[in-house]
């Protein structure tokens, strides 16, 4: 662990990641006084050095009520989520994923940040983090206070249409649907990261679905579907943001999709440092000089508080 904790305090830049030895902690087990040996005290150390970029995933938000598609509490896993193709292509997959979808939409408008998003949001007021990548289409950094935050997979709260393109509000659209389907009454089993809720198929077939009030065109939420590609722009802009970062740290993913782990695998490559903090292990395990797995609103406020310490003196 020792060797993995130097990592950690400033010096794995130049380190050759292969090399590095992960170690992976429960800082709950780090006894009192520890500052050198444990490793939030690490993460702290590094944290407190600035320069980071934040990397978070759905994790992050399981505190907030938002259930994760792989983590432990991700019960909505069996759902097969609904790919671009589909919904581009059948009127029927449309009207079955704005059903699901006005009926999600509810609990992610009403889901709150949790410490560790006020966590990231302070470390960003306090200079320490100059930007952020989230996988997550819920807008709860921004809730928190966040403001450099590249939404990679777009955001729950505007819909754009796909004929002429016009970015609109969810919050309008929820309207219209819901005048649109005044009485429909839908029981819901689950929750997903992206506001999916999972439905019977027969309260799925009596929903009426509604189109661009400009265009007639359809409407589509503003995020990367399955079998979508993330706007070359946005990638380029993570990219520059990763590869400028003194440490990149992973909030909340398994990293299971390409879409974050690339940014991971980049800072990697560059010997940036890479830590993780997540519930289980990650894709990006091997690359990370630093692992905690443990809850993240409590160890992130936890890292918080040490880096109060650091730069204000104990
Ligand atoms: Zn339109």
């Amino acid at each position: 662990m020792t060797q993995a904790v130097d990592g950690a305090r400033g010096s794995a830049r130049g380190a050759n990641p292969a090399s590095a030895n992960p170690a992976s902690v429960n800082p709950a087990s780090a006894g009192p006084g520890e500052t050198l040996a444990d490793p939030l005290g690490s993460l702290a150390d590094l944290v407190a050095g600035g320069g980071l970029v934040i990397l978070s995933g759905a994790g992050l938000s399981t505190e907030s009520g938002i259930p994760d598609y792989r983590g432990p509490t991700g019960l909505a896993r069996r759902a097969e989520p609904m790919t671009y193709q589909a919904f581009a292509g059948s009127a029927a997959a449309r009207q079955r994923y704005w059903a699901r979808s006005h009926r999600g939409w509810r609990n992610i408008a009403q889901a709150r940040p949790n410490a560790g998003h006020h966590a990231v949001a302070e470390l960003e007021r306090g200079g320490l983090v100059t930007g952020m990548i989230t996988q997550n289409v819920d807008g709860l950094h921004q809730a928190a206070g966040a403001r450099r935050v590249v939404e990679l997979h777009g955001s729950l709260d505007h819909v754009i249409c796909l004929a002429c393109k016009a970015r609109t509000s969810r919050a309008e659209l929820d309207r219209r649907l819901s005048a649109a389907n005044s009485g429909w009454h839908a029981t819901v089993t689950a929750i997903k990261p992206d506001g999916d809720a999972v439905l019977g198929d027969d309260e799925a077939e009596r929903f009426r679905v509604v189109d661009c009030t400009a265009c007639g065109g359809v409407l589509k939420p503003d995020v990367v579907f399955f079998g979508e590609n993330v706007p070359p722009a946005r990638v380029q802009e993570c990219y520059a943001l990763a590869g400028q970062a003194s440490a990149l740290v992973v909030l909340g993913s398994s990293l299971t999709v390409m879409s974050g782990y690339r940014f991971v695998r980049h800072a990697a490559k560059l010997a940036i440092p890479v830590v993780i903090v997540n519930n289980g292990p990650t894709r990006g395990d091997a690359q990370a000089q630093l692992i905690i797995d443990a809850p993240l609103g409590r160890t992130l406020a936890a890292v918080v508080e040490r880096c109060q310490l650091i730069h204000y003196g104990s």
